[in-house]
C-alpha cells in the first residue's frame, strides 16, 4: 500500500480523496494555488505544496510544479481528481517514468479513450453497441452527405478531440449538412487544434445512462450499475440517479455484463465510466472517462463501496476488495450539484459565502470544500458541493431530498439550490419520466 498520496486537484474531489486516505490510514500531500490557500483541502492535509498563481495552466495542470512537490515530499502516489490532469495521457507517462504511481489507467488507455473515434472503434471491437455512423474521421462534404444518406437525418458532427459538448453540430436535413460539418470543424480546431470530426445518427429523445466500471489490474472487470445523468444543461449534468429510472434488472445486468467483459478483454486498470445515449430500450456508447466521476457518490450510496478505496486498491496492486457477485444495489440515490451560479441563467456568482449550513439525518451526504466567510475565488468551475440522498426505493429518495433541499442554506452567493426545490415538485421529475432536453425546455418554458 502506499505510504504518501499527493493529491492533484481542489474543492469537493480533493477533500473526498483526502478523506479516503485518512480513512486507509495514507499520509496526504496537497497541492494549491495561491487562490486556494485558505480551502477546507489544504487545512485538512498533511502536508501542502503551493504550486503557483491562480490560473489552472500555471498551477493545477503544471506538471512539472506538481513531479517537483511529488518529490520534494517524497509522495509515492498521485490522485488527479477529475477534471485538471485526470484525463491527460502525458501526466500518467511523466509520472511512471518517475517510478510515481499515477491512481488511475495507463497512459494508453488514456490515450485511446481521449480519442472519440478511436474510442468508438475500440467500443465497437470490445462488442459494445455503439452509434451508427462513419466508421472514423469524414474527410469531405462527399462522404458526409453518402454516410447520412445511409444512416438517415438528423445526423450529428462531433469532434474526434471533442469534450465539454464543444465541436457538436446537429444537421436536420441534408440542407444543413454543409455548414454543420463546416462550423463543427472550426469550432474543433479552434477549441481543440485538432478538426477531425465524424457523424452519426443523432437521437431524438434518448437518457443519457452510464456504467461504472473498473479493471482489477489483473484483468478482470466487474460493473458497479449504470446511473441516469439525463437532466443536463449545455450537456453539463445537473442532477444525477441511480439507478436509472428507465432501466429494469434485467436491462442492467446485461448492459453492465458487457461493459464488464469490454474493461476485461481491453486489460483496463481502475475506475472507468461507459457513457451511453439509451433509445427504445437501446444503448449506443458515445465515450468512456477514464476517471472517477463527479456523480460517483450516487453508485457508493446504493452498493455501500467507497469507489476511491477502490481506487487506491487497485493502483497500489492489491486488487479490487468485491467481486461482480459481492455487488448490490439498495434503494435509490440522486445527487444534485450545487453550483455558485444564478439559477436561472447560470451565469457564475462568485463571492464571499457568508453563512453555509448543511443538512443532515439519514440517507444525507454533502461532500463540499466550502465553509462560513470562505471566498470562491472566480479562476474555477462553479461547483461548490454535492447533495446525494440515499433512500429505500425512490418515492422515500424523492421525499427525503425535498427535506434536506429545504435545510440546505447557501447565503452571501447565488446558487442553483432553488432550481432543485422546483425540480424536486416536479410531476415529470416525480415520475423518473424525462430525457436529455427534458431541463432545457423546462427553462425555456420557465423564463
Ligand atoms: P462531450 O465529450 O463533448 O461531452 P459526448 O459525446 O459525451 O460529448 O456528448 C455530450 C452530449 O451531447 C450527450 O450527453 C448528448 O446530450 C449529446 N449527444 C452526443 N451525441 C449524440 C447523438 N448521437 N445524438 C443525440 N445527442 C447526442
Amino acid at each position: 500500500m502506499f505510504q504518501k498520496i499527493l493529491i492533484a486537484n481542489r474543492g469537493e474531489i480533493a477533500l473526498r480523496v483526502l478523506r479516503a486516505c485518512k480513512e486507509l490510514g495514507i499520509q496526504t500531500v496537497v497541492v494549491h494555488s495561491t487562490a486556494d490557500s485558505d480551502a477546507m483541502h489544504v487545512r485538512l492535509a498533511d502536508e501542502s505544496v503551493c504550486i503557483g498563481p491562480p490560473p489552472s495552466r500555471d498551477s493545477y495542470l503544471n506538471i512539472h510544479q506538481i513531479v517537483a512537490a511529488c518529490e520534494i515530499t517524497g509522495a509515492d502516489a498521485v490522485h488527479p481528481g477529475y477534471g485538471f490532469l485526470s484525463e491527460n495521457a502525458k501526466f500518467a507517462d511523466i509520472l511512471a517514468a518517475h517510478n510515481i504511481t499515477f491512481i488511475g489507467p495507463s497512459g494508453d488507455h488514456i490515450r485511446i479513450m481521449g480519442d472519440k473515434i478511436e474510442a468508438k472503434r475500440t467500443a465497437k471491437r470490445l462488442g459494445i453497441p455503439v452509434v451508427p455512423g462513419s466508421d472514423g474521421a469524414v474527410s469531405d462534404e462527399k462522404e458526409a452527405k453518402r454516410i447520412a444518406a445511409e444512416i438517415g437525418y438528423p445526423v450529428i458532427i462531433k469532434a474526434s478531440a471533442g469534450g465539454g459538448g464543444r465541436g457538436m453540430k446537429v444537421a436536420l436535413t441534408e440542407a444543413d449538412l454543409e455548414i454543420a460539418l463546416q462550423t463543427a470543424r472550426t469550432e474543433a480546431g479552434a477549441a481543440f487544434g485538432d478538426d477531425a470530426v465524424y457523424i452519426e445518427k443523432y437521437l431524438q429523445k434518448p437518457r443519457h445512462i452510464e456504467v461504472q466500471v473498473f479493471g482489477d489490474g489483473f484483468g478482470r472487470g466487474v460493473h458497479f450499475g449504470e446511473r441516469d445523468c439525463s437532466l443536463q444543461r449545455r450537456h453539463q449534468k445537473v442532477w444525477e440517479e441511480a439507478n436509472s429510472p428507465a432501466l429494469n434488472a434485467e436491462e442492467r445486468s446485461r448492459i453492465g455484463g458487457i461493459c464488464a467483459k469490454a474493461i476485461a478483454d481491453l486489460g483496463y486498470s481502475g475506475a472507468g465510466t461507459i457513457e451511453f445515449l439509451y433509445e427504445n430500450g437501446e444503448f449506443y456508447f458515445i465515450e468512456m472517462n477514464t476517471r472517477l466521476q463527479v456523480e460517483h457518490p450516487v453508485t457508493e450510496a446504493i452498493t455501500g463501496i467507497d469507489l476511491v478505496h477502490e481506487q487506491i486498491r487497485v493502483a497500489s496492486g492489491g486488487g479490487l476488495s468485491v467481486r461482480q457477485e459481492d455487488i448490490k444495489f439498495n434503494g435509490h440515490a440522486i445527487e444534485c450539484r450545487i453550483n455558485a451560479e444564478d439559477p436561472r441563467t447560470f451565469t457564475p456568482s462568485p463571492g464571499t459565502i457568508t453563512h453555509f449550513h448543511t443538512p443532515g439525518g439519514l440517507g444525507i451526504r454533502v461532500d463540499s470544500g466550502v465553509y462560513s466567510g470562505y471566498k470562491i475565488p472566480p479562476y474555477y468551475d462553479s461547483l461548490i458541493g454535492k447533495l446525494i440522498v440515499h433512500g429505500r426505493n425512490r418515492v422515500e429518495c424523492m421525499m427525503r431530498l425535498r427535506r434536506a433541499l429545504d435545510e440546505f442554506v447557501v447565503d452571501g452567493i447565488k446558487t442553483t439550490l432553488p432550481l432543485f426545490r422546483d425540480l424536486v415538485g416536479n410531476a415529470d421529475i416525480a415520475n423518473g419520466d424525462y430525457d436529455i432536453h427534458w431541463l432545457e425546455k423546462y427553462l425555456a418554458k420557465e423564463e
